[in-house]
């Protein structure tokens, strides 16, 4: 399992791989992996979300 995170409404989601469409917004929508695969979060398989990776997506946003 890995975290996505919908890059339209901000909303994560415990998937192996992310659907077409969000199931909170609806919308298709890009699904960023922000999940941990670092021991700083809790490593890979944790389930954790990296917090960098997270800040990061919604910088690239405003792009
Ligand atoms: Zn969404």
């Amino acid at each position: 399992m890995a975290v996505f995170k919908c890059n339209n409404c901000g909303n994560t989601i415990d998937v192996v791989t992310p659907p077409e469409t969000c199931p909170s917004c609806k919308q298709v929508c890009e699904f960023v992996d922000v999940s941990c695969y670092i021991p700083e979060c809790g490593g890979p398989g944790s389930g954790n979300i990296n917090p960098q990776v997270f800040q990061e997506s919604y910088k690239s946003d405003k792009k």
